[in-house]
């Protein structure tokens, strides 16, 4: 019997998803869940695709990060999950994408407004940005811890990298992780229309 099955399946469906709506491509990005019970981490595992990635393949990590359960790696920013859900009893699951508006804002350096959207899933007005440190890092990691610490804060932008965003559940996390994106290329549409 697999340990925590239907947390894997759900991280397997959900990858799927991020692939089908556009905020990864090929093996980039990660997700996680947190299982509130045990306090162990069901998180995909590293360089895999997702549409070839099962169950038996999603990696249990306790809250030190020590492998439970799982034959493959686990993803390289593993780390900064575990960083976040120590900040956020809340959170219950975890996104980390490279989605292509995202990176875009990402490079610009500063934070985000979004206080122009009548409809916002992320509940904040703007996106903070955390400075640029290299993906797997104990750096990336504290960058994150400190931003989370809020407990507003369900998205923020690294520098030059991509996006976190944070949800009590997997679907709401990765609801969060499509408005983000979609809000930010509407941004971007606006910027050049405004351009004409
Ligand atoms: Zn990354």
């Amino acid at each position: 019997m697999l340990l925590l099955k239907s947390l894997r399946q759900e991280i397997v469906d959900h990858g799927v998803r991020l692939v089908e709506f556009g905020l990864v491509k090929g093996r980039a990005g990660n997700i996680s869940a947190l299982d509130a019970e045990s306090g162990y981490l069901a998180i995909s595992p590293s360089r895999m695709y997702y549409n070839r990635i099962s169950p038996k393949d999603i990696v249990i990590l306790d809250k030190d990060g020590n492998i439970i359960d799982g034959k493959q790696k686990p993803s390289s920013e593993f780390n900064s999950h575990l960083a976040i859900y120590q900040q956020r009893f809340d959170v219950h699951s975890i996104i980390h994408t490279h989605s292509p508006s995202a990176i875009a804002f990402s490079l610009i350096g500063k934070e985000v407004d979004l206080s122009a959207f009548s409809e916002n899933l992320v509940e904040q007005k703007t996106i903070p940005i955390v400075p640029k440190a290299l993906p797997g890092t104990n750096e990336l990691a504290n960058h994150l811890r400190l931003v989370f610490q809020n407990p507003k804060i369900n998205v923020c932008l690294i520098s030059g990298h991509g996006v976190f965003v944070v949800g009590s559940t997997v679907s709401i996390a990765l609801a969060r992780a499509c408005f983000v994106e979609e809000a930010l290329q509407a941004l971007i549409f606006s910027k050049i229309l405004q351009l004409q």
